[in-house]
């Protein structure tokens, strides 16, 4: 259990002053540069009265790009005077790791979205998480939390929640899913959910959304402008910002269970049997591994387990046995 001591992060905004405050979570991080120095978290609230609160985030990872581009876009954009109730918006959760353009941070090798619910006492990245768990989470009535593949996943462009026990839960969140209007929508389940940010929220009972927007280390021009339109219908389907949800086509899939993952068994080269969104049969080949230390090996297949389409890949071109080769999700209605 995490003793009771108060965060050493020091906000320098105020959660309930109205307007517009751009800031900082300064968090006190002593080391060779700087005896005396800090991490300065970016954090922007934007408050107008009493009503619901909004508390959207990216740069969980910190090689994710869609999130931050629309959430520093929103920061400097969102009017106050259409906004009834609290925006808090913090663009680069793991800002070290965001900085350093690595998924973890380089100063502790946390992964944030394994760190929850954190410690006052742990790492930079356990600080910052029990942050988010002990001063941030409870005042949220949604938390909206940006993911895309990072440098070694790219995905369809789909926004999701998770299926839970609660369902009177999960039907808020699938809602706020679908106002998003990606061009895919997900009922998304979890290869291992704990530490997850995800998983804080919503033992807390929020209503928590999530994205998977492309990937590979860099952003797209259509996956950036999904982000900014998602979120500002989210904000309009809670209730916070003024103005009716633009609501798009969306097609939804199902991740039904753990066969949706396929995992590399060996290392080697890579070739992508199928592309993004592609339909794909149960026991079509996906993918395939090209041993490289010697000439005349036959490649290893890698076949899906149910048919649907191709929801994510493996991205760089070379892989490790472990690596998540490839994801099948099936559409439903
Ligand atoms: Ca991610």
């Amino acid at each position: 259990m995490s003793s009771l001591r108060p965060s050493p992060i020091a906000p320098t905004v105020e959660f309930d002053r109205d307007g517009v405050q751009h800031g900082f979570l300064r968090l006190p991080y002593s080391r060779d540069d700087s005896a005396w120095g800090s991490v300065m978290i970016p954090i922007c609230v934007i408050r107008n009265g009493k009503g619901p609160t909004a508390l959207l985030s990216g740069g969980n990872h910190g090689d994710e790009y869609e999130g931050p581009l629309a959430l520093y876009d929103l920061a400097r954009t969102l009017d106050p005077s259409q906004v009834s109730g609290t925006v808090i918006i913090v663009p680069a959760m793991n800002y070290p790791a965001f900085r350093a353009g690595t998924r973890t941070s380089p100063i502790d090798k946390g992964n944030m979205n394994r760190s929850f619910p954190g410690r006052p006492d742990g790492t930079v990245t356990e600080k910052i998480a029990d942050y988010f768990q002990r001063e941030l989470l409870p005042r949220a009535d949604i938390v909206f939390d940006f993911h895309s593949g990072g440098k070694t996943l790219d995905f369809v462009p789909f926004c999701a929640a998770h299926t839970l026990p609660d369902k009177a839960l999960e039907q808020k969140a699938f809602d706020a899913v679908a106002a998003f209007s990606a061009p895919f929508s997900m009922r998304m389940i979890e290869i291992d959910s704990v530490g997850m940010y995800d998983t804080a929220a919503e033992e807390m009972g929020k209503v928590f959304v999530s994205t998977e927007l492309g990937g590979g280390g860099t952003s797209r021009a259509q996956t950036v402008g999904i982000a900014r339109r998602g979120i500002l219908n989210v904000l309009r389907h809670a209730g916070v910002v003024a103005g009716a949800v633009e609501k798009g086509r969306t097609q939804w899939l199902d991740m039904p269970s753990g066969d949706c993952f396929s995992f590399a068994e060996d290392d080697g080269m890579i070739e992508t049997m199928v592309d993004l969104g592609e339909p794909v049969e149960e026991g079509a080949v996906l993918a395939r591994i090209h041993s490289t230390g010697r000439t005349g090996i036959a490649p290893q297949e890698i076949r899906a387990k149910m048919s649907g389409v191709l929801a994510a890949r493996h991205f760089p071109g070379l892989v490790k046995a472990g690596d998540c080769a490839a994801v099948v999700a099936v559409e439903v209605d």
